[in-house]
């Protein structure tokens, strides 16, 4: 009696357990299909960019991740005075789309939408039993008319490889504006004349320029992405650059590569003939583009006054655009052109700062050898090379005519001099207009007065 009780109580119990585990293994699996099923977890858009105004033509990447249950469906529309354009619409039949990338046109005048505010309703529904949706409502302002360019400058001759000044104006407010010659853009920078805010922008002509050959314009660019161009009114003056040859000679290369080969893996085993050829065209163009970077940031401000100081007592040995041919044992074997004028005095003389500014650049230069270089405000720069001694600091403020270094050999010199150059906008200019006081009169101080006159 007391083994069949014993018997079934055992079985009883059991079957208590069986119960319990039906009990959790159901709560699991309920637990199991709503969390998978029946998720909460809502889609998420993403945009490229904020997006606030729309011009002519808007083009926005938007990004719609699900990662539980997947997306569903996708919708954007645009709607203005109760009229609604879909700009996108996208129904996924099968569940496991976890991430779409896709984009939209606005293109407000084929859309029939008018200047002023519209809404962009941006909608993700996933696969969850729930439907989750993730919706984004974006106010925005279309604005198709680009900026009016009002032009305050006139008289804008221009040498080729010189510099010119533009003033202008725009209708509205701008996040880029300047002048393009062609394929060169010259920021400009806000100033105020006769107490009423404009722009002015320091341009450089390319040496190769020829009348006619090349197009100058203002262009300005507001929020909206709306563009406009205004052609500006120029004379592009003749003029002719020198040629100049220069033996290179044994003593000359023996001397001077090995310094470069030093630097460069690449030219251990290069001649000394091959390693001028090498950083005459390679190195130069680095120096180049380094130079460039460095002026790419200017002071919004003119730290300059009056014409730029040339170097005292000192000789022209090379002019700005001389085309030099390098001859090598009768033989042409490389070119370029001289960007700068060389001045050669007694040796070790002194630098000045050849007007004021902000040092943005002092240390070695590759063909450039120890090298200073000003910023003068507006994008207006000055660069000292083959220098000996620096005396000067990066960020430091320098007056016009102060001592900032000596002269010496250093980097492609064959002998001790100055190798000054202008940089208008990252571009190598003719430092001779800026060293005339002629030159700055009519160009810059007599533009800059007739505006402000004229306001
Ligand atoms: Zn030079």
């Amino acid at each position: 009696m007391e083994t069949d009780h014993k018997k079934k109580q055992s079985i009883s119990k059991s079957k208590q357990y069986l119960v319990i585990l039906l009990g959790i293994l159901l709560f699991g699996g309920c637990l199991w299909f709503f969390s998978t099923y029946y998720e909460g977890e809502k889609p998420v858009l993403k945009l490229s960019e904020t997006v606030d105004t729309i011009g002519r033509e808007k083009i926005i990447d938007i990004t719609a991740t699900d990662k539980k249950r997947g997306l569903r469906k996708i919708l954007v529309t645009i709607s203005q005075n109760e009229k609604e354009h879909t700009l996108y619409s996208k129904d996924y039949p099968t569940r496991g789309i976890k991430e779409k990338t896709f984009r939209i046109e606005v293109n407000p005048k084929s859309m029939k939408l008018h200047d002023g505010e519209a809404r962009i309703n941006i909608s993700a529904v996933d696969y969850s039993l729930r439907k989750n949706n993730t919706t984004l409502n974006i106010r925005v302002i279309i604005d198709t008319i680009p900026p009016h360019i009002y032009l305050l400058s006139s008289a804008h001759n221009i040498n080729p490889g010189g510099s010119c000044i533009a003033i202008y104006n725009v209708s509205e407010e701008v996040v880029r504006s300047g002048v393009n010659v062609g394929d060169d853009f010259f920021p400009g920078y806000p100033i105020k004349l006769a107490d009423k805010s404009c722009y002015i922008a320091y341009l450089a002509l390319p040496l190769d320029a020829k009348r006619g050959s090349v197009s100058i314009g203002v262009v300005a660019r507001d929020k909206a992405g709306n563009e406009s161009l205004k052609i500006l009114p120029r004379y592009i003056r003749n003029k002719k650059f020198r040629t100049d040859i220069i033996n290179l000679t044994d003593s000359f290369l023996e001397q001077k590569m090995p310094e470069f080969q030093q630097m460069d893996n690449n030219l251990r085993a290069a001649t000394p003939l091959e390693t001028f050829q090498y950083i005459n065209a390679q190195t130069r163009q680095d120096n180049f583009m380094t130079i460039q970077s460095i002026c790419e940031k200017s002071v919004q401000k003119q730290l300059w006054q009056g014409h730029f100081l040339r170097m005292k007592k000192a000789a022209t040995t090379a002019q700005f655009g001389d085309r030099r041919d390098y001859c090598y044992k009768g033989k042409t074997v490389s070119k370029s052109i001289h960007m700068g004028i060389d001045l050669a005095s007694t040796r070790h003389s002194p630098v000045e700062a050849s007007n004021s500014g902000v040092v943005v650049f002092t240390g070695y230069l590759g063909i450039y050898g120890d090298t200073i270089i000003i910023d003068h405000g507006f994008g207006l720069f000055s660069l000292y090379a083959h220098l000996g001694m620096i005396k000067v600091k990066e960020g430091q403020t320098v007056t016009k005519g102060e001592l900032i270094g000596h002269t010496d050999t250093s980097g492609l010199a064959g002998g001790d001099h100055l190798h000054f150059s202008i940089l208008v906008g990252g571009k190598f200019v003719n430092p001779q207009e800026w060293w005339d006081p002629h030159w700055i009169k009519d160009n810059v101080e007599s533009k800059l007065a007739a505006v402000a006159s004229s306001r």
